[in-house]
């Protein structure tokens, strides 16, 4: 799966090194040993499995289904219809806010958040933080890539993250 991960140099802007993890998502070989890995991982130790838009998406509805658990969706601001939580973060690149229905998750279920990279750990900080707002547990935080750059593992300090790759 490591040869399927595309760098992609000065995208989405000057200076930054995306790593496409595309190539990955539409092997079938390859998206199973992802999702196959992270859900050993985390065995026996979620409820539910909740996704970050929109590539969080791709990794959250296979788990869950590997799993037989539910999927919860958080999404960018604005897409969610009902009552939210929302929660601003900083990025590599700009700034953004999560939101998560206030009733999608409740109390005391064990919630694996997954998502396909980890950078600065802003994304998934909010997420954690959007999930224990509803009185929820963070069972753990499973990302496909992780660059070791960046401080995202030690802003997620409090939670327990895996990572299948890093660069
Ligand atoms: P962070 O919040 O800085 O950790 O950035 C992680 C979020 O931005 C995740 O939702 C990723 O999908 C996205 N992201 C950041 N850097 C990359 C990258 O190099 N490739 C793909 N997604 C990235």
């Amino acid at each position: 799966m490591n040869g399927l991960c595309a760098t992609v140099v000065d995208y989405p802007s000057e200076g930054i090194v995306f790593k496409d993890l595309t190539p990955v998502f539409a092997d079938g070989a390859a998206l199973k040993e992802v999702v196959d890995a992270i859900v050993e991982k985390f065995a026996g130790t979620f409820d539910a499995v909740a996704g970050v838009e929109a590539r969080g998406f791709l990794l959250a509805a296979a788990a869950a289904y590997a799993t037989g658990t539910g999927v919860i969706t958080i999404r960018k601001a604005g897409k969610l219809p009902r009552e939210v939580y929302a929660q601003n973060y900083s990025l590599e690149y700009g700034e953004a806010t999560l939101e998560l229905h206030q009733d999608d998750v409740p109390a005391g279920t064990r919630v694996l958040i997954l998502d396909d990279v980890l950078a600065t750990g802003g994304t998934l900080g909010a997420a954690a933080a959007l999930l224990e707002r509803t009185g929820a547990h963070v069972a753990g935080i499973g990302v496909v890539l992780e660059i070791d750059a960046l401080p995202g593992r030690a802003n997620l300090a409090a939670h327990n993250v895996v990572s299948l790759l890093h660069v």
